[in-house]
């Protein structure tokens, strides 16, 4: 499959990093690929293919699917876990009743507003109906880190290319048009349905600085920016920037602490540690990586080897299957009888017609959800943007 050099999935790091774009086509890349993409790209296919096939009247059975789609087309195994996650995610398509009427799934999306030849792929976007002047954007993720619906940068380069075509086909105002960009996370422990509603036109400073960072990224002179963002750069192993931040970050755990530690003093380096940990961390990882795959390629490098880490044995095939197969030696393969985890739990509930409020508030009585342990965190504003945006 072709990629934009200026890809939606990617917005997060080139609107922050527009050199990141010219490092990444520098480095050769995309890498290989993980059990987490492949898993990913299975779980689109399989929401896509269940759409194409079954309609919004697609039956809820876990078994159904199962038996008839074992594998996506590039092999990857679809797994019971595979089925709730997109099951999860269809139903809240339909409970939210963007399954009536005209939808897009899986649909390629051209941004010539933010240059020529950016495009993507939106999991499912559905335009204004008739006098429902309301425009929806989902995001399926199939992982299970966090990633927040507000100031979603990937969703929002959607938004700009959809755009495109409702002002020139349509002639849709965006003073007019209402616009909810949705982040469905089935899997996640956290909130896994976020939503961020806007007029389309309070969104335009957005398209603006994604305008601004796809002219810079593709000039002649990008700007290198180094950041958190870093950590899904596929640039970070060659990156001068990031090896500088990593190189400062060294340093700075040299630097002399000012006695006495005000809060002053201590809101400053605590934050200042952080980031330095993560620049090494993303640094680490990506010389990692790098080593691996210099390493399988033959090269050697010095005071630096590699061993496979412990994984957890997995089926190849499905329940069914491993169970026949524990029965023709006599033994049973079957699980004990055990509930289903609350998250299908609030899916059924979802389901049976409550909404996630109401079937979280359903199950409160069984549902413990203890308090991870105290940490301190940066505040750089976007807790304080999301409450006074939203
Ligand atoms: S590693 Fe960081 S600084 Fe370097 S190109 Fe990527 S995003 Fe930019």
């Amino acid at each position: 499959m072709s990629h934009s050099l200026l890809a939606p999935s990617s917005a997060s790091v080139w609107v922050r990093c527009p050199g990141s774009v010219t490092m990444r086509a520098q480095a050769g890349l995309p890498s290989e690929t993980n059990d987490a993409a492949e898993e990913g790209t299975a779980a689109h296919w399989l929401a896509a293919s269940i759409l194409g096939q079954e309609g919004s009247d697609y039956p809820g059975d876990t078994d159904y699917y199962l038996r008839n789609w074992t594998q996506d087309p590039a092999g990857t195994l679809i797994t019971e876990d595979m089925v709730h996650s997109v099951l999860y995610y269809l139903d809240y398509l339909k409970m939210q009743g963007l399954l009536d009427g005209t939808f897009f799934v899986e649909d390629r999306i051209d941004i010539q507003s933010l240059h020529t030849g950016c495009y993507g792929t939106a999991d499912f976007w559905r335009p204004p109906q008739g006098n429902d002047l309301v425009l929806d954007i989902v995001d399926f993720k199939h992982g299970r880190g966090n990633v927040e619906a507000f100031e979603n940068w990937q969703l929002l380069t959607y938004f700009a290319g959809v755009m495109d075509a409702l002002q020139v086909e349509h002639k849709v105002l965006d003073t007019e048009l209402t616009v909810r960009l949705h982040v469905i996370q089935p899997r996640h422990f956290g909130d896994r349905e976020k939503v961020w509603e806007q007029k389309a036109s309070d969104l335009r400073g957005y398209v603006n600085m994604l305008r601004a960072a796809a002219e810079n990224a593709l000039g002649s002179d990008p700007r290198v920016a180094s950041g958190h963002h870093c950590k899904h750069c596929p640039a970070r192993h060659c990156c001068p920037a990031a090896q500088k931040a990593a190189v400062e970050a060294i340093r700075f755990v040299d630097s002399a602490t000012p006695h006495p530690l005000t809060e002053e003093a201590l809101g400053y380096e605590l934050p200042a540690l952080i980031n330095a940990i993560k620049a090494l961390e993303y640094r680490k990882e990506s010389l990692e990586e790098e080593a691996i795959a210099r390493i399988r390629a033959g090269k050697n490098i010095p005071y630096v080897n590699v061993k496979h880490g412990t994984a957890q044995r997995k089926w190849k095939k499905t329940a069914a299957e491993v169970i026949r197969l524990g029965a023709i030696s006599g033994a049973d393969f079957k699980m004990p009888v055990d509930a289903v985890t609350p998250a299908e739990a609030v899916r059924q509930l979802k389901k049976a017609g409550m909404t996630e409020k109401d079937a979280l508030t359903y199950l409160d009585a069984v549902i413990d959800k203890p308090k991870g342990k105290l940490k301190a965190v940066i505040d750089d504003g976007f807790k304080a943007r999301k409450t006074f945006t939203n």
